[in-house]
């Protein structure tokens, strides 16, 4: 059974921390979307485990089904085609070569199944591809690519039985074809390109046990290909040799892609295969606070977030997201300690039904509560008036008595005038506020509203 991500449950699963016990997706871990080779647990920092090697069996299991898929009936034709040119070709070595091409399609067919298999899951619906994949020139290149290195072992292991001796053409043979799974691997994931044979290696090291069944099949098949074709040889006509060869390399070849197939579905993701994945969309840092939110470590999620608003970037939302983490874990007296800065940041972004609702909850617990830095005081009184006319006229009053300082008095006095005046009809209070402001201002822009405010109140 496919295990889901622990933390998004309709996320197929494909790393597993063997410290927390948990299957986590791409999402949920530190990683590397594009190379998928290792991942670390947001949770505990150790590395994971890809998911899919705890939970299919060894390839060798399903050996059976791959040596009758040939047979399967959409690939009977392919097991056709190939003997029936080879035995119409006639029986010259020089035609040796002739009868090799006319695997062509079985290569192409091949490339193809191995592509299917490696895909997006989605697609691996299909049991086949279909035979429109020998128009595409894709398969035709990768196929060509896949199909050079398995020929030149051929080659070079006929000319060697021919030349010098059968076993030691057996012995080349042997030892060739256990390298031709991860050539066909590689150009399956690097692409059809010179290039690729180079990391041949990485399909070898990174999936042992099923590359080893796989390179044994590809060895030994050939061999006993090349030893019935060798019995072949006393006993039937040679256009039928090359017929009963053209069937076996057929089969041989077909067998070899399924499995590679198989190899790159069972670990393509470590090598960077898109398997249909759901995309990495949020960064890093989000997701570490979600996984670490998802498992209750709240108090590691405060260590970060804690870090965060005392940046000056940090927004409304990191503000919220530290409040209420705060109250979850019941600290309540860091609130209360937090609760200027935050209201700091609100007023800053003119958040004004949180700001007030933050002030509520202040002043709930005790009821003089206010800002204490005047400039606050008068930026919220600013922008909350409309909404709370009593806020306002007590964070503005008697400011001139806490704050004889502060350089925007006259500002905070004309605003609570014209508060008292509007909201609460006090024209007398407001009108010795103004017279305050008169008095201790030199500024002309001030002096002048103040003129302004009373010719409007008449
Ligand atoms: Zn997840
Ligand atoms: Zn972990």
């Amino acid at each position: 059974m496919k295990h889901p991500c622990k933390y998004h449950p309709g996320t197929e699963a494909l790393w597993y921390c063997a410290h927390d016990g948990l299957y986590l997706c791409q999402q949920c871990v530190d990683g590397d979307e594009d190379h998928r080779m290792e991942a670390r647990c947001l949770l505990c920092n150790h590395d994971l485990l890809p998911a899919v090697q705890s939970q299919v069996g060894p390839l060798w299991q399903r050996l059976g089904r791959y040596l009758r898929l040939p047979f399967s009936l959409p690939l009977l034709p392919l097991l056709a085609i190939w003997p029936v040119l080879a035995t119409l070709l006639p029986p010259l070595w020089a035609m040796v070569p002739v009868a090799l091409v006319a695997g062509l399609p079985t290569f192409v067919f091949s490339a193809a199944l191995m592509t299917l298999r490696a895909g997006p899951r989605k697609s691996r619906k299909a049991a086949f591809p279909g035979w429109d994949c020998l128009a595409e020139s894709a398969s035709w290149k990768s196929a060509l690519w896949q199909a050079l290195p398995a020929s030149l072992v051929i080659g070079l292991a006929a000319l060697l039985m021919v030349a010098v001796s059968v076993p030691v053409g057996l012995l080349v043979a042997v030892i060739g074809m256990l390298l031709v799974p991860a050539l066909w691997l590689a150009v399956l994931v690097q692409g059809a390109e010179p290039g690729a044979y180079a990391a041949v290696g990485n399909y070898i090291v990174s999936a042992p046990r099923d590359y080893a069944v796989a390179a044994g099949f590809a060895s030994l098949g050939c061999v006993s290909v090349v030893a019935l074709v060798g019995v072949a040889v006393d006993v039937l006509p040679l256009p039928l040799v090359q017929g009963v060869a053209g069937l076996l390399a057929a089969w041989w070849w077909l067998v070899l892609a399924e499995m590679c197939g198989d190899i790159a579905a069972r670990h393509g993701r470590l090598w960077g295969l898109n398997q249909g994945g759901r995309r990495v969309t949020l960064p890093l840092a989000e997701r570490r606070q979600r996984a670490q939110l998802c498992a209750g470590r709240f108090d590691k999620v405060l260590l970060t977030t804690s870090k965060i608003i005392k940046t000056k970037k940090a927004t409304v939302v990191d503000w919220q997201h530290h409040d209420r983490l705060l109250a979850v874990l019941g600290k309540e007296d860091e609130r209360i300690a937090l609760a200027e800065s935050y209201l700091n940041c609100l007023v800053g972004a003119q958040a004004w039904s949180v700001a007030l609702e933050l002030v509520a909850r202040q002043r709930h617990r005790d009821s003089q509560w206010l800002p204490t830095a005047p400039a606050l005081r008068l930026a919220l009184a600013e922008g909350v008036y409309p909404r709370d006319p009593k806020l306002a006229v007590a964070l503005l009053k008697e400011l001139h008595q806490k704050y004889p300082e502060f350089a925007d008095l006259g500002e905070a006095y004309l605003l609570l005038a014209k508060v008292l005046a509007e909201a609460f009809g006090l024209s007398g209070k407001a009108e010795q506020y103004l017279r305050y402001v008169e008095s201790h201002c030199r500024d002309v822009r001030l002096r002048q509203k103040v003129a302004d405010c009373r010719l409007a109140w008449g």
